[in-house]
């Protein structure tokens, strides 16, 4: 599979892990935008958030669990944090896996888009 996330997940490029279980994994997002910027993924290769049905449902649930987890081992946790999830060209994906971004550690502007 000639996907760059499956790559990290699967140890052929380096990935700077910050927690790994069964299902997900999250790793420091190699241009990050904020002093937060953590990537969380599933194991498994999952196009988009488009792919998701309701059999996935609770994996895109734990993946807020695992973030919520790491805004908290991260310290920005009481100060507040932002998830997104890009999907689709339009939306700004560009890594066809999916994945959440967990962004924090500063003031975000309000704007979205
Ligand atoms: P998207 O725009 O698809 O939602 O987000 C993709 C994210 O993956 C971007 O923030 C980008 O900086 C990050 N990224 C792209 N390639 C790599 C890589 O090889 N390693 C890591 N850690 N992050 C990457
Ligand atoms: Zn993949």
């Amino acid at each position: 599979m000639d996907c760059i996330f499956c790559k990290i997940i699967g140890g052929q490029i380096p990935g700077n892990f910050v927690y790994q279980d069964e299902t997900v994994v999250a790793f420091r997002d190699i241009n990050p935008v904020a002093p937060v910027h953590i990537l969380i993924a599933p194991r498994e290769h999952i196009g988009s958030l488009a792919d998701i049905t309701e059999e996935r449902a609770g994996l895109v649930g734990h993946m807020a669990v695992v973030a919520n987890q790491i805004a908290r081992q991260m310290g920005i946790a009481e100060n507040g944090y932002r998830v997104t999830i890009n999907n689709g060209p339009e939306g700004g994906q560009v890594v066809p896996h999916l994945h959440m971004h967990l962004l924090g550690g500063r003031q975000l502007s309000g704007r979205l888009g």
